[in-house]
């Protein structure tokens, strides 16, 4: 079994406690490593060290174009060690390898984009009405940012934090997913390799109470950058809200993708299969409600079926399978109990419903891709977020009976909209109540474009340009001759 070590000041460790927890491959339902489990102790020197390294070591001191080279730097050992990266990564948390390849595959873009911003940032000189003062702004980095993120994503979502953080200058302290957390700790020796300053990146393991609590309640933390569920994101809204750090929340979704009569049928299949069924159905951005035209609707969920019948389950290692194990027991068992509520609801389950057995799935958490058909969208199926693979086919009749059924929901995070009406194409987007929203086209991600949500997604963007910001403040300076 691997044994992984927690990364603070550029060194390696054992936990405080010198306890360790195990990480198991969903695939095999196996442990396979062993991570420390931290405490507030660990916390502690790893929010000491983040803070020294801004306050009174070399990184604070460091021009940005240099911090820009640093980072470059680090990107060209991701895309060295971009196999080994994705293989720990898939090992934890059962995605395809083919997916978790593509996004590591990206990473690098992350830290090149934001290499390029940091010696762009720039306070400006404010010619206030007074002759004998000399009046300027300074941007500074927030300072410590802590970062939590979630099991289904844990390198891209964490490189989303990192790259605008170390461009503002602001150094970094990672608690990864207690289920996650060994490909972020993997990482950690390419930022000592790259030449980091130590104190810059620091990783701690273990639980949200043990860890995510103090890290997020700490007094020397600034900034909390947070991707995961609505229960530890009030949690830690309320931790920060103590001495109101700044925060940004990218929580849940129960995105809805529109299928209009005039769609492309078959692309707008395809989108449906892949909206829902990437990463069996883990992310945030699933299209787990389907409104489909009723004058198409049974066309469209005729072909739907047939297609995601046809997915080919099993060994996410192999780039033939299409839908891999869900990452956790309690994940498993999570589903499966929405599935039940769902039947007792009345939804038509119109295929799988249930945990998938065979030979090829081995002893993995796997559930069968499962369609409910003819669901009302006050069913709890259509309301709560499952993260799986199940989706809810609602049928509509008019656009804007389409918008109201998209809309009535408590999230906001992404929808989805298949038209060949130039029309529908324009207002949708502006009636859909979405930070993001893909037209003829689902989960398209780029780092120049911003993400995040509104209403309880989240609030706060990350990638793009706007994402530095989160990472600034603004210093005021007044100068009297
Ligand atoms: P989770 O909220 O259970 O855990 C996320 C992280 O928070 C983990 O590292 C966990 O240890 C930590 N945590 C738990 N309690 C904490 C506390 N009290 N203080 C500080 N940290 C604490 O979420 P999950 O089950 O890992 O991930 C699934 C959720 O993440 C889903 O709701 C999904 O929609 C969301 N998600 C959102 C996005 C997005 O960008 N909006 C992306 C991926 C996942």
């Amino acid at each position: 079994m691997e044994k992984y070590q927690i990364f603070i000041g550029n060194e390696w460790r054992d936990s405080a406690t010198k306890e360790t927890f195990e990480s198991y491959n969903p695939y095999s339902g196996e442990p396979w490593a062993k991570i420390p489990k931290c405490d507030a102790r660990d916390v502690d020197a790893a929010v000491d060290a983040a803070h020294d390294a801004l306050y009174s070591g070399p990184w604070g001191q460091m021009p940005p174009t240099q911090r820009g080279a640093l980072m470059r730097k680090l990107a060209e050992l991701i895309q060295r060690d971009a196999d080994k990266l994705a293989t720990v990564e898939v090992r934890d948390n059962g995605k395809l390898l083919a997916e978790v390849r593509g996004q590591v595959s990206f990473l690098p873009q992350w830290l090149y984009f934001y290499a390029g911003l940091a010696d762009k940032v720039t306070g400006s000189v404010v010619p206030i009405d007074r002759p004998d003062m000399f009046t300027y702004t300074l941007r500074e980095p927030v300072g410590v940012v802590a970062a939590i993120v979630p099991w289904n994503s844990p390198l891209m979502l964490m490189m989303w934090k990192l790259a605008p953080a170390l461009a503002a200058g602001c150094t970094f302290v990672l608690k990864p997913s207690e289920y996650t957390s060994a490909s972020a700790l993997q990482f950690a020796a390419l930022v000592r390799e790259a030449g980091f300053p130590e104190g810059v990146f620091n990783v701690v393991t273990g639980f949200g109470k043990e860890v995510g609590d103090p890290l997020t309640s700490h007094p020397k933390v600034a900034k909390v950058a947070f991707t995961g569920g609505e229960g530890a994101g009030r949690k830690i809204m309320e931790n920060a809200s103590a001495d109101f750090k700044r925060l940004t929340l990218e929580l849940g979704g129960k995105s809805a993708q529109i299928v209009f009569p005039d769609a492309d049928l078959a692309a707008a299949v395809s989108g449906g299969i892949a909206g829902i069924f990437a990463a069996t159905g883990q992310t945030c951005i699933a299209g787990s409600r389907l409104l489909v035209h009723e004058g198409i609707y049974d066309a469209y969920l005729e072909r739907f079926v047939t297609s995601a019948r046809t997915a080919q389950m099993g060994d996410p290692m192999e780039l033939t399978t299409q839908v891999g194990p869900v990452t956790t027991q309690p994940q498993f068992d999570r589903i499966l109990s929405y599935i039940d509520i769902a039947k007792e609801e009345g939804a038509r389950c119109a295929l799988g419903g249930g945990p998938a057995v065979r030979p090829e799935c081995g002893n993995g958490w796997f559930i069968e891709p499962t369609v409910f058909a003819d669901v009302r969208n006050d069913m709890r199926i259509a309301q709560e977020e499952v993260f799986g693979p199940v989706v809810s086919v609602i049928p509509f009749s008019e656009d804007e009976e389409a918008y109201a059924i998209a809309n009535d929901t408590e999230y906001g995070l992404a929808a989805g909209v298949w038209t060949s009406s130039i029309k529908r194409a324009t207002v949708a987007p502006r009636r859909l109540r979405a930070g993001t929203v893909w037209v003829n086209t689902y989960r398209a991600a780029s780092v120049m474009m911003p993400f995040g949500g509104v209403k309880k997604s989240g609030f706060g963007r990350e990638n793009g340009i706007e994402a530095i910001e989160q990472y600034l403040e603004t210093k005021s300076v007044w100068l009297s001759y």
